[in-house]
């Protein structure tokens, strides 16, 4: 059924050529004992959260007829609230300030149709961002991060002035590094690309999870920027895809001109409403999630891998070199034999390096000692 080949399509199919040697994006979707791939919150909804989505939508499954709000206001002022109360240090965000969407890479998606010109952004980082911006008929340049993947500042900002992004993207805590920037860094950044005629776009999509301030506290100097959050990770709520952008009016105003009409479906807005009354509830999941991820690292250096600080919701490991049983292995291989042994990580494409999510305490202790048998081969 799928056509995935790029010599298999039909000549018939007037595809755009860019298109042509391209297979759907997604991490695979295979049954494993410990699913660790794909940066989920492992938590199940608690109990009275998923009470309070059924009734909420139970109430309103006969206005199903009718349209959603085409503005969501109601989920936009629940969003609102939450970013005041845990996320901006000094308050001040309105409804007038968020966009919600679904998930947010289609709010990412919605910001490349809106702006013109180049899109920029670091390397590694989130494979979705070139992707979005191909799709949207976009050219999309990398600014290769330094040794450790850290930022080199000086030469960020070189690129920056020479190449003129009008889109330029920064994902703290970065994907698949783990990674945060701090505010003063994304100021520079965010200064660099708007002097140049450009907006910044800071993707936090583990915000939650990180150690640093969020960049909405930088909304208030700089109106050339745009912050992506998600409720996919830190709130256990992939399932539902809702994400939003926080920025001046006037950019979500001027986000408006290409999204879809109707695109939020009713239940989606109030399964995020409802399920943002219980914030405080939901971000208890985070708390267990670093430690664990703390307690994973530790475990990890143990066997004598080499660990990226982490500041989100999974790690970035390698030095398979260093681990006698593996040296020469690539990350491949050793994706494969954790899978033949019912782990499933992530292979993101650097070479060297694997990406595994934290789980439950079970599923990481899994890891950990399946880990353990194929090193001790
Ligand atoms: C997971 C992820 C997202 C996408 O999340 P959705 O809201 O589920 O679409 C966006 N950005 C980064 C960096 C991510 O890792």
């Amino acid at each position: 059924m799928m056509n995935e080949g790029s010599s298999t399509w039909p000549q018939w199919l007037p595809l755009r050529d860019e298109l042509r040697s391209r297979t759907p994006y997604g991490a695979p979707q295979v049954d494993a004992d410990a699913r660790l791939n794909t940066n989920e919150n492992p938590h199940p909804l608690p109990e009275e959260v998923s009470r309070s989505i059924s009734e909420s939508i139970s109430s309103q499954l006969a206005s199903l007829n009718r349209y959603p709000d085409r503005d969501a206001l109601a989920l936009r002022e629940a969003l609102a609230s939450y970013v005041n109360e845990f996320i901006a240090s000094a308050g001040g965000v309105r409804p007038a300030n968020i966009w919600a969407a679904n998930g947010s890479n289609e709010v990412l998606q919605t910001i490349l149709l809106t702006f013109d010109g180049l899109v920029a952004g670091f390397s590694p980082s989130y494979s979705m961002h070139p992707l979005l911006a191909m799709g949207a008929g976009k050219r999309f340049e990398t600014i290769t991060l330094g040794e450790g993947f850290s930022l080199d500042m000086n030469s960020a900002v070189t690129a920056i002035d020479s190449r003129k992004p009008s889109i330029f993207f920064l994902t703290t805590p970065n994907n698949p590094t783990g990674k945060s920037m701090t505010l003063a860094e994304i100021r520079k950044i965010v200064d660099a690309v708007a002097r140049n005629g450009g907006m910044t776009i800071v993707d936090e999509a583990y915000g939650e999870f990180s150690t640093v301030a969020s960049a909405v506290d930088l909304l208030e100097e700089t109106p050339s920027l745009i912050i992506v959050r998600t409720m996919s990770k830190a709130f256990a709520f992939a399932g539902a895809r809702i994400g939003y952008a926080i920025a001046r009016e006037e950019v979500i105003s001027a986000l408006q001109l290409v999204r879809l009409p109707y695109h939020l479906s009713s239940l989606t807005q109030l399964s995020g409403i409802a399920a943002l009354s219980h914030a405080e509830k939901l971000l208890q999941g985070v708390e267990q999630i670093k430690s664990e991820r703390e307690l994973l690292s530790r475990e990890l250096i143990a066997l004598g891998f080499e660990v990226v600080k982490s500041d989100a919701n999974f790690i970035l490991f390698g030095g398979f070199t260093k681990v006698s049983a593996i040296a020469g292995w690539s990350s491949d291989q050793l994706w494969r034999e954790l899978l033949d042994r019912g782990v499933l990580i992530r292979d993101v494409g650097i070479s060297g390096y694997l990406r595994v999510t934290i789980g439950l305490p079970d599923e990481n202790r899994r890891f950990i000692r399946t880990l353990r048998e194929i090193i001790s081969k």
